[in-house]
């Protein structure tokens, strides 16, 4: 599936599922926590993944995308459910080592989550192929190794869920993406790392670590 929609943001959400914020170290918070990537960061899934110099611990991240395709503020369930188009398999890549010192400082994150490429997205799937999101399972392998997998409806928020709360402080315009934050599992990328992708082994897709 194409779409002609320009993204103006990409809204993510951090600690959603509870495997992954135990072996962070952090703790389960109240509501969703929100961070925004902008879209210099956005790029195919297919292209190879270029690591920032700055850091030495870049991780993978698989993560449900949501494609919005209305306006949506303030959104019901139902409105929030609506909006929604399509899917696709993204990685929020994340300069952990970084992360890690600017949390410790209580600092924003933007040098850990927003560099050039942190976003490689796959292709739109359709709601009506993808079927109910909450029987969707992402899978990640390294160099031929499982190291995530998550059912949707494992994470603490379901999609429509976050979106719609989401909508309470971002307006999304169409085009614009949320993506539903990561399983546990994650761990550091290597240069010349094959990375293979899949929603519910029926769409798989694999990118490399230049
Ligand atoms: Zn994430």
């Amino acid at each position: 599936m194409t779409t002609q929609l320009t993204c103006s943001k990409a809204v993510c959400v951090a600690r959603n599922w509870r495997g992954h914020i135990r072996e962070l170290g952090n703790e389960t918070p109240q509501e969703p926590v929100f961070f925004i990537k902008p879209t210099s960061c956005l790029t195919p899934l297919e292209a190879p993944i270029r690591l920032p110099g700055y850091s030495h611990e870049v991780h993978y991240e698989v993560e449900l995308a949501l494609l919005v395709s209305k306006p949506l503020s303030n959104a019901s369930l139902a409105e929030a459910r609506e909006a929604v188009s399509a899917v696709a398999i993204a990685l929020d890549l994340t300069a952990r080592d970084i992360q890690t010192q600017l949390k410790a400082k209580g600092l924003p994150w933007e040098k850990a989550k927003c560099f050039d490429g942190a976003l490689p997205l796959g292709p739109w799937i359709g709601l009506n192929q993808a079927g109910p999101l909450g029987d969707l399972e992402l899978q990640l392998d390294q160099n031929g190794q499982r190291r995530q997998t998550g059912r949707i409806d494992g994470m603490i928020h379901q999609p429509f869920e976050l979106l719609s709360e989401a909508s309470r402080y971002f307006s999304f315009a169409p085009g614009d993406l949320l993506l539903c934050g990561t399983p546990e599992g994650v761990g550091p990328l290597q240069h010349g790392d094959l990375l293979s992708l899949s929603l519910s082994g029926r769409w798989t897709y694999q990118t490399r670590v230049l």
